[in-house]
């Protein structure tokens, strides 16, 4: 099916995530302040803008998978949505193909393309991973995570043989930056909140950090890591670093020193790599992610643009760097994004792309978080305010900043609900079935 656009001009945005959703939102702004007809479309195979840092949180059963979404029919009334996946782009035709699973394709022509597709869990070749261990990339393998955990320690109660009770009670997660981190301590607090209910003693619960670092979470510097590292083993986590897999079945894991680990529950979060439909497009990449200049521009195609985890932008503040992929840049490069199209169209001026890091908050569960923010260290509760305090204001919806209010308080005061919906199967929260990246032959 092929849309072909005589008028008004069109914007193409590729991806809903912190940089598609806030440059549509900004475009819409600048365009009606500039009176000019022009159709904004977002493509997107998600009716959302998932806030991903509180993602271990969802895993952790602290707060609802619905409060992170932000809904876009609710947020972007003027934007069409065309829900799908962007599969291909013509850059002499200027037209964008368009999948989806239940409809035939969908041929979209554009004046202006906008590629913030994001990224992917990065998955290394270690036999086993994509079929045995998950990430924490989707609302689907964070509430999987969960469900999945929570069913393993119901089976452990009842289990005679005490190496596969052992098993079911073991938890890997492999990769100790920020994500990872605060994941395990989510899952930590879970664990304690099932041993205090069902009356047996938490520490036969058992949590592994691995990372081949020498640190744990190197982006908050060595004073808060170190604190951090600390915290954690005091909970009774086993962190190892310079250690990783070595390889994974359903049952156990064997680490790169050779010790295996009998466990059923294994979460990787090692990082990102551009989303797969960047490798589609012909341009050239860095990294992974789609070569940008500081404008936001992919060189040698004017009407192309890029920016978030999806583009490697030049950090002005850093020369010679690229900026890391974080929701902070995104969000920011989204804003750059939407003036410099609307720029491109004959409102305003373009500008560079420019912002100093502000710093990190780190969530490490009960009365514990460290943060950074303008260079000013924190750590324990007045860092676990900070962060609370930045993710409820970042979160850019009124209903879901309430929803998440209320569950923290709620949390304060009563138990987490510990009851496994088993609403997420195994295919759909497998790095392919969820975050869309190709089957490894
Ligand atoms: C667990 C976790 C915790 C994090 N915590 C923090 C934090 O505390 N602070 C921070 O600054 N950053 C944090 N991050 C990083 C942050 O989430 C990313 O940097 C940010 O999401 C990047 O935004 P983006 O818009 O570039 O991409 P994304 O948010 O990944 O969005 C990309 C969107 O594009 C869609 N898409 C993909 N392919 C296609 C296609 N072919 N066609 C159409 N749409 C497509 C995706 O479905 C997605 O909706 C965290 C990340 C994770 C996973």
């Amino acid at each position: 099916m092929s849309e072909n656009n005589a008028s008004p001009q069109r914007v193409v945005i590729v991806g809903s995530g912190f940089a598609g959703f806030t440059c549509a939102r900004k475009l819409v702004r600048l365009l009606a302040k500039a009176d000019r007809d022009i159709e904004i479309v977002l493509v997107t195979p998600t009716d959302y803008l998932l806030y991903t840092p509180l993602l271990p949180d969802v895993a952790g059963g602290l707060i609802d998978a619905r409060f992170v979404t932000i809904s876009l029919p609710d947020t972007l009334p003027r934007v069409r949505l065309v829900i799908g996946k962007a599969e291909s782009v013509d850059l002499q035709a200027k037209t964008v193909t368009v999948t989806h699973e239940t409809g035939p394709d969908r041929e979209l022509s554009w004046d202006r393309l906008v590629l913030t597709p994001g990224s992917v869990t990065r998955l290394f070749d270690v036999p086993g991973l994509t079929e045995h261990a998950r990430g924490l990339k989707t609302a689907a393998e964070a509430l999987y995570l969960r469900d999945h955990f929570l069913r393993q320690l119901e089976l452990a109660d009842n289990e005679e043989d005490p190496e596969v009770r052992e098993a079911r009670r073991t938890v890997v997660v492999v990769g100790a930056s920020y994500a990872g981190t605060e994941l395990i301590s989510q899952l930590r607090a879970l664990a304690d909140a099932y041993a205090a209910r069902r009356g047996f003693d938490r520490t036969q619960i058992r949590f592994l950090l691995l990372d081949t670092a020498e640190r744990v979470m190197p982006e908050v510097g060595e004073r808060l890591g170190d604190k951090a590292l600390h915290v954690l083993r005091d909970r009774g986590i086993d962190i190892r670093l310079k250690m990783s897999l070595q390889k994974l079945s359903e049952r156990e894991v064997v680490l790169t020193d050779g010790t295996v680990v009998p466990t059923y529950t294994v979460a990787w979060v090692t990082g990102v790599t551009g989303a797969p439909m960047l490798s589609n497009l012909g341009l050239p990449l860095e990294r992974g992610r789609l070569t940008v200049d500081t404008s936001l521009r992919v060189p040698g195609h004017p009407e192309v643009f890029a920016g978030g985890d999806a583009a490697a932008v030049p950090d002005v503040t850093s020369p010679g760097k690229i900026t890391p992929p974080t929701a902070q840049h995104a969000t920011r490069q989204g804003k750059a994004l939407a003036r410099n199209v609307a720029a491109s169209l004959g409102f305003g001026r373009a500008k560079p792309y420019k912002h100093r890091d502000m710093g990190l908050v780190v969530d490490l569960g009960p009365g514990f978080a460290v943060a950074n923010p303008l260079g000013v260290h924190l750590s324990g509760l007045p860092a676990k305010a900070v962060t609370r305090a930045y993710h409820t204001y970042a979160v850019s919806r009124g209903v879901n900043r309430w929803a998440i209010i209320l569950a923290y308080l709620t949390n304060a005061v009563m138990p987490r609900p510990l009851s496994s919906l088993g609403l997420v199967g195994s295919e759909e929260s497998g790095f392919v079935g969820s975050e869309g990246i190709p089957r490894q032959s």
